[in-house]
């Protein structure tokens, strides 16, 4: 019996993992800090966590506002290509076949098979393979606003959700360490994850990640700790 072949491509899915991990440091990161900044200060418990529950909310809404204007005007620029193309193959369609034969070519046909899969797929769907082959448009790829601003809020909302949980059940007087012990944990967690769903060394991945949330939350309950005695 003929072995099968098992190849997955796991492409979009390290694309949209990829994201999700880094919205969700962000999450780990701002929110953290923010919870250790406010601590400093010597602020109430209860103003910590309205602190915190604040800072997941504008977070989840900044991250979700930017991706969306950021994809939408992706979509936008795509919308505007598609349509100088499909102007192009109508008004000239000779040198569109050449120019999807030239594609061809470069990828590596000869001459007489380019010119014939390109003078069939133009009969099929002419606007459909200038857009994938010539401008690398296709349905899988193309901009989804909405669903990107979702996926980046929800992202960053579980990263943020992390710290709030510790910092809600950490006893007040030891809030800092347990805030910062575990998020750069749960940093090094995610570091080694997306270092492992992209392919690369885990360990200078897991470093980076955990040695710049250390930064931030430093600098940040730094901050804190300066205004909280000024106050
Ligand atoms: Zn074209």
């Amino acid at each position: 019996m003929r072995k099968r072949h098992w190849e997955r491509h796991l492409t979009g899915r390290i694309g949209w993992l990829r994201a999700a991990v880094l919205g969700a440091n962000d999450g780990i990161v701002s929110t953290a800090s923010l919870l250790l900044g406010v601590a400093a200060a010597n602020a109430s418990h209860p103003a910590v966590m309205v602190a915190g529950i604040a800072g997941l909310a504008a977070g989840a809404m900044s991250m979700a506002a930017g991706e969306y204007v950021s994809v939408h005007s992706q979509a936008d620029s795509e919308k505007a290509e598609l349509e100088r193309e499909r102007m192009e193959i109508k008004t000239d369609n000779e040198a569109e076949h050449k120019e999807l034969a030239a594609i061809y070519v470069r990828r590596g046909l000869d001459h007489a098979l380019a010119k014939k899969v390109a003078e069939q797929l133009m009969v099929h769907d002419a606007l459909g393979a200038h857009a994938r082959d010539e401008l690398g448009i296709t349905e899988t790829m193309s901009a989804r606003p909405i669903q990107a601003a979702l996926a980046s809020a929800a992202s960053f909302a579980v990263g943020a959700a992390m710290p709030l949980v510790v910092a809600a059940f950490a006893p007040e007087e030891r809030l800092i360490p347990f805030v910062s012990g575990t998020s750069l944990v749960f940093l090094a967690v995610l570091g080694a994850l997306a270092a492992r769903a992209g392919g690369a060394p885990v360990a200078p991945g897991t470093l980076r990640v955990t040695f710049w949330g250390a930064l931030a939350m430093a600098v940040t309950a730094g901050v804190g700790a300066l205004f909280g005695t000024a106050a």
